[in-house]
């Protein structure tokens, strides 16, 4: 299989790093045992001085949005109907479970104090790449980063997902025990 990875590099200096695309999953950890399981995203930590995981800012005006629509949607007729018939034929909506989810973002955004960190270093204020709100993040350089796709040679890699368990702040906490 072709596979890609992705490099970033800077306009201004020698600066090169490749994205390493190994799956990671963050799982939340609410006090109420609750969970919610999500992915990183890569960005720039000043702390470190480089590109690592971090995770993604959660922000309620996002996610209530959602939440909004995917009930209104639930709430009309053919939607009942249409679930209702789905469940004859034994099939289960998948919106229940969105909504679920989508209100657990809201719970997180809501109670979350600090801002997205690194996770590298655990610190505040890693700015992910690719966002439009920060455009091309700026080196320390003065020069601009930028991504180019690369053709990776070889076979990819094969990484066993890597799964992260934090507090709502963020902050690593030991694997909770599941049967709890
Ligand atoms: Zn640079
Ligand atoms: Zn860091």
């Amino acid at each position: 299989m072709a596979t890609e990875s992705t490099q970033i590099l800077c306009t201004d200096c020698d600066f090169k790093h490749v994205i390493d695309h190994r799956p990671v999953s963050l799982v939340y950890n609410f006090p109420d045992k609750q969970r919610w399981t999500t992915g990183r995203k890569f960005g720039w930590c000043y702390h470190c001085d480089g590109i690592h995981d971090m995770e993604p800012e959660v922000r309620a005006q996002d996610v209530q949005p959602r939440i909004d629509y995917l009930k209104a949607t639930m709430g009309t007729f053919s939607y009942k109907l249409g679930a209702f018939l789905g469940r004859m034929s034994g099939e289960r909506p998948k919106e229940p479970g969105q909504l679920r989810d989508l209100e657990l973002q809201l719970k997180l955004a809501k109670e979350r104090r600090s801002a997205v960190r690194c996770l590298a270093c655990g610190k505040e204020g890693a700015l992910p790449l690719w966002d439009d709100k920060n455009g091309q993040l700026h080196h320390s350089c003065g020069g601009q980063f930028y991504s180019e796709a690369m053709e990776q040679r070889g076979p990819a890699p094969i990484f066993d997902r890597e799964f992260i368990y934090l507090d709502l702040e963020g902050n690593r906490v030991e694997r909770p025990d599941t049967k709890a």
